[in-house]
């Protein structure tokens, strides 16, 4: 729902990121277990300027890396966790596992993907068998059966936006929209190799310059997969694609829940999208017994399906023979990978260096068999102390969360009850699943990464279509513990925050209490406010796609909102520049929120004991100058007035400043009228 900026531009996206997004946070210090006192300047009034006060002293010493456009915490957390799952698998690797046994699956992938030497002594024999067989298409009823047969569940609309699969189209199975007990078929738009429909129709010159790098990229892949007359038939297949992303949806529409919703049995397809053989696709893709699917994009589907019909098959056998080319080229002798790379990374991306091997091997494995480093990353790093700590704190958010939606004046009492049913049947994961994924369908061969890979992504696709029908597991996660980031799974009333997120500086068993609650526990209080706020109202308790507000709570939200949208219209991170209150609303509302709810947290969990100080610092204290660390970061002039314009977070500085609307910050600093961040109790804002 949240596109993920370019800032935390990983391959997991997802809403919940929403809360790190556009902001780079403080360096962590895992020896330092409370707020960083050296991070602090207290030559700053806090009343004045809170994020200077909280972050000052780091904000003179941190300078932006000449290669980046910020700095903070989150790309160091990644690293640190790429490291140790590198680590684990090296150990993995020489433990000399059983034949069979997960242990040895993950060191023989990984093996496999580091022995560059094989894959170059192999040459184009992994590859040819699978370019044969598209050679031998021999008309339109064989290649509907072959576009099925590349079918993958490789897309993700809701928990990690991911809209983009060369395939002709991609599955994503999970509850129905309107049956959210058993798992549904989604089938989404795809074709294209270019990240977006833009690419091939935007008019700008940037885009139109990556048209002609793509066009010469699909010739050299062609020519040294020994393909004649090569620069012909990338123009083909550039047509081909071209007229694909005429079809397709853009980026904004495609977050469009209710545009998305539609049922279609199998006879629809040949009815409304004529052209392709479906019959034979779904054959070929294993779901000749599914009766009903939920087609994102129909229009998409009714165009893509008669481009089949309508361009020649010899375009459609270079088209596929291409995007093979390109699914593989990593894993192809070094011509293939440095001329993937050479368009990919440098002239689409504009990175001027491949990352290192051994981390591109770290992806494949935690993208192939990621729950079984997972589980081992969990046991090392996640212990079960910190997590019944970090639950312990959830269910005291849970439980203020609970007390603000019953005492709201403006909520309908049916709209209150459904929010409370959104409350007790909320799912909060934390560090890890519950259960693990189970790769038995998966068989990993020591020194063919061509041909794991391939494996890899169909028990992958087939684990999922075996499931569909079958009862939803609302406990199921989509992010494996290594990942640093979070989720909000709104099908299943879920969110997930995995162990390698859930480390200092955001969270820490070691720390005071009052330090974890400013940090992660507003954090987590941010994710639950998504729940109930204009987005969450669109699913239920029980993750249907259901409206529970009436048009009166929605009027009252809107009033009640338009006040905080009026507090961040005034923030100006430049004097010409002002942040677009509207445009950050939803954000800012589960930054108040997170807040609020973290703090009312923190005072339950201390049942009545005195709040205990530290370093000279009252728990209130620590908590609102925790929270404020949270935002530690620095961007360049050019990046933050871009992330103004463009995103939906507020800059680093002013969520920081978000304490000024809750009353306890007020004491805690002596914070007196006249001081800049003062507000009239009347002029803070409350929302849940
Ligand atoms: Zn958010």
């Amino acid at each position: 729902m949240k596109q993920l900026p370019a800032l935390l531009n990983i391959t997991l996206a997802g809403v919940a990121v929403c809360v790190l997004a556009g902001s780079t946070l403080v360096k962590p210090t895992p020896e330092i277990h409370g707020v960083s006192l050296g991070s602090m300047d207290r030559a700053v009034k806090p009343g004045d300027d809170f994020f200077r006060y909280a972050n000052g002293e780091w904000i003179k010493k941190t300078e932006i890396p000449p290669d980046r456009a910020a700095v903070g915490v989150f790309d160091q957390l990644e690293d640190l966790s790429n490291k140790r799952t590198a680590d684990l698998i090296s150990e993995l690797s020489k433990s000399n596992a059983a034949a069979g046994s997960g242990e040895r699956k993950v060191a023989d992938l990984y093996n496999s993907y580091m022995d560059e030497a094989a894959i170059e002594a192999k040459g184009l024999a992994p590859i040819r068998p699978r370019l044969e067989a598209i050679g031998n298409i021999r008309d339109k009823r064989e290649l509907a059966r072959v576009l099925g047969e590349t079918l993958r569940a490789d897309v993700d609309p809701l928990n990690n936006t991911n809209f983009h699969t060369d395939n002709l189209f991609g599955l994503w199975t999970a509850p129905g929209f309107s049956g959210s007990e058993h798992y549904a078929a989604y089938l989404l738009q795809g074709g294209i190799e270019l990240p977006d429909r833009d690419y091939y129709l935007s008019d700008s010159e940037s885009m139109r310059k990556v048209r002609e790098q793509y066009l010469t990229h699909v010739s050299t892949m062609l020519k040294l997969a020994g393909f004649s007359d090569t620069d012909a038939r990338a123009k083909r297949i550039f047509d081909l694609e071209h007229a694909i992303a005429q079809s397709h949806r853009s980026l904004a529409d495609n977050d469009d829940i209710h545009k998305a919703n539609n049922t279609w049995t199998p006879a629809d397809f040949a009815a409304k999208a004529p052209g392709l053989d479906w019959t034979q696709y779904f054959r070929g893709a294993g779901l000749s017994n599914v009766d009903h699917f939920i087609v994102w994009q129909p229009e998409a589907f009714k165009a893509e399906s008669a481009l089949v019909a309508s361009v020649p098959l010899d375009t459609w056998k270079d088209w596929l023979a291409s995007h093979e080319l390109e699914d593989f080229g990593g894993v192809l002798p070094k011509a293939f990978a440095q001329e993937s790379f050479a368009f990919y990374g440098k002239d689409l991306s504009g990175t001027e260096e491949q990352r290192p091997r051994w981390q591109r091997g770290v992806f494949v494995v935690n993208d192939l068999l990621g729950d079984i480093v997972g589980q081992v990353y969990a046991q090392h790093y996640f212990p079960p102390e910190a997590k019944a700590q970090a639950q312990a704190m959830v269910a005291n958010l849970i439980a203020a969360y609970r007390k603000r939606i019953e005492a709201l004046p403006w909520m309908n009492p049916s709209t209150k009850a459904e929010a409370e049913a959104k409350l007790s049947t909320l799912y909060v994961g934390i560090g890890y699943p519950e259960t693990w994924h189970d790769y038995s369908n998966f068989e990993v061969k020591p020194d063919d990464i061509f041909g794991n890979i391939w494996r890899g992504s169909l028990a992958a696709y087939q684990r999922q279509v075996a499931r569909l029908g079958k009862t939803v597991d609302r406990k199921e996660w989509s992010m494996t513990p290594q990942t640093v980031n979070a989720v909000n799974l709104p099908l299943q009333n879920a969110l997930n925050f995995p162990a390698a997120i859930l480390q200092p500086p955001f969270y820490d068993p070691k720390a005071p209490a009052a330090v974890n609650y400013g940090a992660i526990g507003a954090i987590i209080g941010h994710e639950i406010s998504h729940t109930f706020d204009t987005e969450g109202s669109t699913f239920d308790s029980k993750g249907q796609l259901r409206n529970w507000w009436t048009p009166e709570d929605l009027k009252q939200f809107e009033a009640a909102t338009a006040r905080l949208a009026a507090q961040y219209d005034a923030y100006k991170p430049f004097p010409d520049l002002s942040l677009n209150g509207k445009q950050t609303l939803a954000e800012n509302i589960a930054d108040v929120a997170g807040i609020a709810a973290a703090y009312d947290g923190y005072h339950a969990s201390l049942g009545g004991s005195a709040p205990p100080s530290e370093d000279g610092l009252s728990a209130d204290q620590q908590f609102f100058i925790a929270f404020a660390q949270n935002y530690a970061g620095k961007m360049r002039e050019a990046a933050l007035r871009q992330e103004v314009a463009t995103d939906s977070h507020s800059p680093d500085e002013f969520r920081a400043s978000t304490v000024r609307n809750i009353d306890a910050w007020y004491p805690a600093f002596d914070v007196q009228p006249g001081q800049k961040l003062y507000l009239a109790p009347a002029d803070r804002v409350r929302i849940w």
